[in-house]
C-alpha cells in the first residue's frame, strides 16, 4: 500500500494534479457492529487506510486533496443524475436516458464532477 500510494503521489506530482476521494467515514464503526458483509466492509476500511496514506503524501508534495461525501457515487447517472440499476455484473444502467457504464467508472465520473465544486480538505 505504501508503494502504490507513493507511485500515485509521484505521478500526480508530475501532472501537477491533486486527488478527489470518496468520504468513507463511519466504516470502522460498522465493522465493529458485525455484519454478514464483513469482507466488503473490511475492504472499505482498507480503502480508508489507502486514502490516509495517499492524502499524507499528496499534502507533503503540496498537492490539493478533496473529499466528497455524497452517497451513491456509483449509482447516480452522470448524465441525468437519476438512479442507476445493476445491469450485468459491475455494469450499471439508467433506463430513462440509456447510459450504461461500469460502476467504478460511474463513481469516478461523479467524484470528478462533484469534486470540481467542493472545497479542499483541511485535515
Ligand atoms: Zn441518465
Amino acid at each position: 500500500m505504501h508503494k502504490l500510494t507513493a507511485r500515485i503521489a509521484r505521478e500526480l506530482k508530475e501532472m501537477k494534479c491533486g486527488a478527489i476521494l470518496e468520504e468513507l467515514k463511519g466504516v470502522k464503526r460498522r465493522i465493529l457492529s458485525g455484519s454478514r458483509n464483513v469482507n466488503r466492509k473490511l475492504s472499505k476500511w482498507n480503502a480508508r487506510t489507502f486514502q490516509f496514506m495517499l492524502e499524507y503524501k499528496l499534502k507533503w508534495l503540496g498537492l490539493p486533496v478533496k473529499y466528497i461525501n455524497q452517497a451513491n457515487s456509483s449509482k447516480t447517472c452522470p448524465l441525468c443524475s437519476g438512479s442507476m440499476a445493476s445491469y450485468d455484473g459491475s455494469i450499471m444502467k439508467r433506463e430513462e436516458c440509456g447510459f450504461v457504464m461500469d460502476r467504478d467508472v460511474v463513481a469516478v465520473l461523479n467524484l470528478q464532477m462533484w469534486g470540481s465544486v467542493a472545497p479542499e480538505s483541511s485535515r
